[in-house]
Formats: structure tokens, C-alpha cells, sequence
């Protein structure tokens, strides 16, 4: 047997200002061909099970593409039409073979298309013809579209967020393609799209309305014929028409069924519409008291308002300021400024350091903010993640700079936007989080993965940015209306 395999993953933010553009996937190490064997080898991702499936079984496979940028504005056209055509030359190149895995994200967006997904399924289905299986994993945030389904032959989403089943879910799409290659098994699809669309702070899979439906939806997966049920939370950060909320069953071909526990899981979200509000977040000041007051440490500030993960800046200063003004200490957090690198890179180790920090890319998250201390570190920002998200995923920040204020105050200056996800990113700069006070995380909630253990609270704070907690304040144009929570519903 004969697979080919590829990756082209974006999450887009419509309210972001940053472009993802070649350059923007270079610096994720876009890979072609043979490299992508190598580089996905023992991660925790999709590509890692395709790889993992096809050694145990003696499967080969012929790697195309893997692209990924950090999440942002939308895919400019040159970058998307490059990765896309260099996806179909390696199905052209490729010789026999019997279906295609590919990983992707389900909310790209690019300069033409709101539906990029729904554009590359097409383009690949119109490559290899009807006979060709393509199964697909899909994040938990995508927005997924009948152009989508159209064109696949089976999906299967992330069961968890923060997503540390990104391994699992690509060994069971492999093991679900030998199945249809060997003529056992002939998936259909159907998919519901109830009008919710809720912030990811209430789509984790630990708390929240999804940990019932994805219970439900395990139940219906323990019934005949019934191949996998996929509960997607969607990914509000974009003005599309299909945004939101979304569940797709696959069944052995039995559309009915599949239309029946679609129908099943959208009636069970909407009796849960105020579950899917935001609830526990906390204002900046406060969240900043509540934690100098902490008597043990960690307490993690989570920046929801500026999580680089769902495609924002980085280089948010609101709450560093109110730290600052506050006089905290025994803090930790990373912000991306290039040019206050560039600077320390220039005065040295030791030197001191002033400069105005962040708030350079945009205007929705806060001023630049003097800061004034000793450069303690320079490192070149590349680690590898520990996990146990993207477990063993090598990383690359850019140039990173550790400026200390006052007696243990470290701001981690990077090159490179990052969600700090991972504590490794502060450990390559030669910072142990977990011996911090204060850790402040731009991040919505992947960070829960790496963090939890070590937290002695964690904070939502309410901070302003393209990936704000309420979704009502963003100017939507597109996305099907009515729609919760920014229509009642409910009459
Ligand atoms: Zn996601």
C-alpha cells in the first residue's frame, strides 16, 4: 500500500493585521518531501501517527508538504497558492498509489477564499478523481463546511483542547484509510451546524458544555456502523459565513445515521446556550493584586485578549504594565519585540537596558511601555517541546533576549511571535517557570497542557486583543446571522 501524506495548517484571525505570507511559514520550517519524514518523526501531531501507523504496518508513504504558520490574518494569495500547487505536484509526482492523509486546520482563510480547506479538498479531489480516499484530521477549532465534506471521505477532529491527542487522532485516520484501501470499510459523512459560536475559553474538553457532548458523542461512536463523531467547537476569530460550532459523524455508509446523531448533538448544544458564555474572567488590576497577595506560586495570568495562538500580536503590554506599575516581582513573561532585541543584542550580557517594549504591531493591545533593567541573558530561541502538547515539536523564537527588573522581574524579549505553550520557552532563556511568583502567558488555553501541574492558580484575565474573550465586541460582516451570543437565539 501506498499513501501520500501532507500538512498545510492555518488558523486565521480576520481581526488580525499580520499577514501570513511565505516568509510567516518559512519561519515554521516549511518542509517538502523526505525532510517531512524526519522532522514529524516520534511528535505529537498527526504527522507523527501517519508515520507511526505506516511503520508498524508496512505501509509506504510519499511525503508532499508540510506547511504551517503561526496563526494570523489570512493566507496571502502567493503563499497559498504556492504551498497548494507544491501539494499537487507531489500528488502528480508521486506515481500509484491508494489515498491521501493530509493534516489540516479547518479556519483558514486566505486573501480569496473563506473557506481554504473547502479550496484544497477541491483542488486535490479534482487531481486524483472519485476513487482516491482522502481522510483528513482537522483541529477542534475549525469551522467546517459542506465543500469540506463534499470532497473528503472522512474527517477526524481533536478530541481534546488544549490538543495533546494530535498523535491519536493520525494513527486512527491511518488505520481508518487502510480499512477503506483494503475495501473494508466505505465512510460517509454528515455534519450539523447549530448557530453558536462560542470563544475557545468555553470549548476545553476538561470543563465546559463540550465535556457532555463529547461524551454523548463517544456514545454514539459505541454503536454499529458507527466509524467516528467529531465535535468541533469552532473558531470565532473569523467573519466567515460558516463560522462556529459544528459536529461531523462518519458512518459505514449510512447517511441517515450520520444525519441522525448530527441532528442529536446540535439539539443537545443548543440546550446549552449559556454554557457557552465566558464566566471567571478577571479584569487586569485585580488579576495583578490577586496574585502579588498569593502566598504560593505560581499563579499564572492568562492574557486571553492576546494569545499569538489564535493569531494576535505578542507583544501585548497590558499586563506587564500593571505589573510594572504595581511594583511585582518574582515575575516571568514573553513578549515579542525584534527591535528590543536587536538592542540588547547590541549593549551585551550585563549592560543595562532601557527602551520602550511592545505594543509595536497593532493599536488593540496596549501602548509600548518603558522598561528599565540589566540584559541577564541572550539566547538563539530554539528548544524542543516537552510536551504534552506538540510533544518533541522542534521550535524556533528567533533571537530572545531575558531583561531583568528590579530583584527577579525577567521579561523574555523574542524575535518571533509565540504562545508560550510549552515551559521550555522560558527554559531556554535560562528561566525555571515553576520557581516564578508571576508567569503571564499570552495564550487562551493551550498553555493548561504544560502549565496546570505546576500552577498554584490560574488566572483568565479579561485583557483587550483580536482574541478577546467577548466576541460581541468584534465588527462581523459575514458570518450567517442570527447567531449566539451575538443574537438571542433564542425567541
Ligand atoms: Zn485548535
Amino acid at each position: 500500500m501506498r499513501l501520500v501524506i501532507g500538512k498545510i495548517s492555518h488558523e486565521s484571525n480576520s481581526f488580525s493585521v499580520i499577514p501570513a505570507d511565505l516568509e510567516a511559514f518559512n519561519e515554521r520550517g516549511y518542509r517538502r518531501g523526505a525532510d517531512i519524514l524526519t522532522a514529524f518523526e516520534n511528535t505529537n501531531t498527526p504527522l507523527g501517527g501517519f508515520l507511526a501507523g505506516a511503520q508498524s504496518q508496512g505501509v509506504e508513504l510519499i511525503p508532499t508538504v508540510a506547511a504551517e504558520a503561526t496563526p494570523s490574518g489570512p493566507v496571502t494569495r502567493t503563499a497559498f497558492e504556492t504551498i497548494l500547487e507544491d501539494l499537487l505536484q507531489g500528488i502528480r509526482t508521486a506515481g500509484s498509489f491508494d489515498g491521501i492523509l493530509l493534516q489540516l486546520h479547518g479556519s483558514m482563510v486566505t486573501d480569496d477564499y473563506e473557506d481554504g480547506e473547502g479550496v484544497i479538498l477541491s483542488a486535490v479531489r479534482d487531481e486524483v478523481g472519485c476513487d482516491i480516499p482522502i481522510i483528513t484530521t482537522l483541529d477542534l477549532h475549525g469551522n467546517i463546511t459542506d465543500l469540506m465534506l463534499e470532497k473528503a471521505t472522512a474527517f477526524f477532529g481533536y478530541d481534546t483542547n488544549p490538543h495533546v491527542d494530535k498523535y491519536e487522532r493520525g494513527l486512527e485516520a491511518f488505520s481508518a484509510m487502510v480499512r477503506v484501501v483494503e475495501g473494508k470499510s466505505h465512510p460517509v459523512m454528515a455534519r450539523s451546524h447549530p448557530p453558536i459560536m462560542p470563544h475557545p475559553l468555553r470549548v476545553r474538553t476538561d470543563t465546559g458544555p463540550l465535556v457532555a457532548l463529547l461524551e454523548r458523542a463517544r456514545e454514539w461512536e459505541n454503536k454499529p456502523g458507527v466509524i467516528n463523531v467529531s465535535v468541533f467547537g469552532g473558531w470565532p476569530h473569523v467573519d466567515i459565513r460558516d463560522a462556529g460550532i459544528c459536529f461531523v459523524p462518519v458512518t459505514e455508509g449510512d447517511r441517515s445515521l450520520a444525519e441522525t446523531i448530527a441532528q442529536d448533538l446540535a439539539e443537545d448544544a443548543l440546550n446549552r446556550l449559556p454554557e457557552f458564555l465566558p464566566r471567571d474572567l478577571v479584569q487586569t488590576e485585580d488579576a495583578v493584586q490577586r496574585a502579588m497577595e498569593a502566598t504560593e506560586g505560581p499563579v499564572i495570568l492568562a492574557e486571553i485578549g492576546d494569545s499569538p495562538a489564535g493569531g494576535s500580536s505578542g507583544d501585548g503590554t497590558v499586563t506587564l504594565r500593571a505589573l510594572l506599575e504595581a511594583g511585582a516581582d518574582g515575575v516571568a513573561i514573553v513578549v515579542k519585540d525584534p527591535e528590543a532585541v536587536a538592542e540588547a543584542v547590541r549593549r551585551g550580557v550585563r549592560s543595562s537596558f532601557e527602551m520602550e517594549v511592545g505594543g509595536k504591531t497593532d493599536t488593540f493591545h496596549g501602548e509600548p511601555v518603558v522598561v528599565r533593567g540589566t540584559v541577564r541573558a541572550l539566547t538563539d530561541g530554539t528548544y524542543q517541546n516537552r510536551g504534552p502538547k506538540d510533544t518533541g515539536v522542534k521550535m524556533d523564537v528567533g533571537r530572545t533576549a531575558v531583561i531583568r527588573v528590579g530583584q527577579d522581574f525577567d521579561i523574555v524579549l523574542t524575535e518571533r511571535r509565540i504562545s508560550p505553550t510549552d515551559p521550555e520557552v522560558f527554559r531556554q532563556a535560562g528561566i525555571e517557570p515553576s520557581a516564578k511568583k508571576i508567569v503571564v502567558l499570552k495564550s487562551g488555553g493551550h498553555f493548561r497542557a504544560g502549565f496546570t501541574s505546576m500552577a498554584a492558580d490560574i488566572i483568565d484575565v479579561n485583557t483587550p486583543g483580536v482574541t478577546a474573550a467577548d466576541v460581541t465586541s468584534f465588527n462581523y460582516e459575514k458570518v450567517n446571522r442570527p447567531i449566539f451570543p451575538l443574537d438571542d437565539i433564542t425567541g
